[in-house]
């Protein structure tokens, strides 16, 4: 019975924390208070009536549109509120028995896989809308990374190397690019950033990350160029690419892992 109150819960809380990242997403790169002011339409000033802000409903009520003024809301108010309670929800199961009963429950990294989840959503939204990452979301899972240590299934030694090498990794790229192109390719955010996943991912999970953000990022840039769209001369929003990629390395990582080394040992 305590397992569908705590899903229900998960999923009521996950929808509020939807709605909460984006005022985060939009104010935090603004250097604007969290706190006051109250939401408010920003065409008109109308300040949000509680029943305005009910997550997903009152979009879908109001068709996206400003009660006041009619103004068109963003989709991404909808989209990030969905989103942060899927993946709230994809934590529960797999770092829970709830759902999978195989499943050790582990309620430590069930809370860290909701928060890193939330943190990574921001990551995506604010590089991609302003290409930049605020230093507040890279503590925030420094931290997480650290605390995740305390878990009785952590692996310390694969949180350091996977640190080391993420870090490392898009150091060397950015010196690298630096040299070659004259001008910098890569922000030190996305360095930092990638270094915190290592350490909250673990070696092999980063190296996942890694491997895809480079390949899609790289096609996507290619595509951009291609289409002539200054893709190659304008910045780039590389960590919208990393935070896609390392959650999914969070939530499947191990059985992306395991499915490829069982296709090389079965050749
Ligand atoms: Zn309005």
């Amino acid at each position: 019975m305590i397992e569908i109150y705590v899903t229900i819960l998960t999923i009521l809380i996950g929808l509020c924390v939807g709605s909460f990242l984006n005022v985060v997403i939009y104010r935090l790169p603004r250097n604007m208070s969290l706190a006051k002011p109250a939401s408010h339409c920003p065409n008109c000033e109308y300040k949000l009536k509680w029943y305005d802000n009910i997550p997903v409903f009152s979009y879908l009520f109001l068709r996206g549109k400003c009660r006041n003024c009619g103004t068109k809301i963003s989709p991404r108010y909808i989209v990030v509120e969905i989103l942060n309670t899927v993946f709230w929800f994809l934590s529960l199961m797999l770092n829970t028995n709830y759902i999978i009963p195989s499943i050790q429950t582990n309620y430590l990294m069930f809370a860290i896989g909701c928060l890193a989840s939330s943190i990574l959503i921001c990551v995506f939204c604010c590089d991609l809308e302003n290409l930049e990452i605020p230093d507040e979301f890279q503590i925030g899972l420094l931290i997480l990374g650290l605390v995740s240590l305390l878990s009785k299934t952590a692996d310390a030694k694969s949180s350091v190397f996977g640190f080391l090498v993420g870090g490392g990794f898009l150091w060397i790229v950015s010196i690298l690019f630096y040299l070659l192109r004259k001008k910098e390719g890569l922000g030190f955010g996305d360095v930092k950033l990638m270094a915190v996943l290592g350490l909250l991912l673990g070696l092999k999970n980063i190296i996942l990350t890694i491997i895809l953000s480079s390949v899609f990022g790289a096609i996507v840039l290619l595509i951009l160029t291609l289409k002539n769209k200054g893709g190659a001369n304008k910045e780039y929003p590389f960590a919208t690419f990393i935070s896609i990629f390392a959650l999914i390395a969070m939530f499947a990582g191990n059985y992306i892992v395991d499915w490829y080394m069982s296709l090389l040992t079965n050749i």
